[in-house]
């Protein structure tokens, strides 16, 4: 008995061990991963309900898309270009919470600016490259 324990424990290290060296060097799951997964299972659920095939084929389809997508950004070895995605989807995210200002790329080196909303046409100058354009807030 004492000997199949130990055989299970060393199958349960080996498949440990195996997963670490698989990851190794992969990117792993993020937040933006997770929102994938979440409307890739949400499109899957709402198409259990949908009584319309063509409609259901799609939302399946691209729930199968979206989860594809989250597995290939986890298995991922380019981890740099992950970590940008992510970036992106947090900033996103946050311009989106963010009611008090908008967000404006400078036409010339595309640095973010964040100027206060209701201002109507404002001058604005990049804090970067001087860069001076109107936006209307
Ligand atoms: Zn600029």
């Amino acid at each position: 008995m004492n000997s199949n324990g130990n055989w299970f424990q060393n199958l349960g290290y080996k498949m440990r061990v195996g997963m670490q060296r698989f990851m190794a060097g992969r990117y792993g799951t993020d937040k933006l991963n997770m929102a994938i997964l979440g409307v890739g299972l949400v499109l899957c659920l709402v198409s259990m309900f949908l009584r319309v095939p063509a409609v259901n084929m799609l939302l399946t389809l691209i729930s199968y898309v979206l989860v594809g997508i989250a597995i290939f950004r986890t298995l991922s070895r380019n981890t740099y270009k992950r970590y940008q995605e992510n970036r992106k989807y947090l900033g996103m995210l946050q311009r989106m919470k963010d009611r008090q200002h908008r967000y404006y790329d400078c036409p010339r080196c595309h640095q973010q600016i964040r100027v206060p909303k209701g201002k109507g046409k404002i001058a604005i100058t990049c804090p970067k490259c001087g860069e001076k354009f109107i936006k209307k807030t």
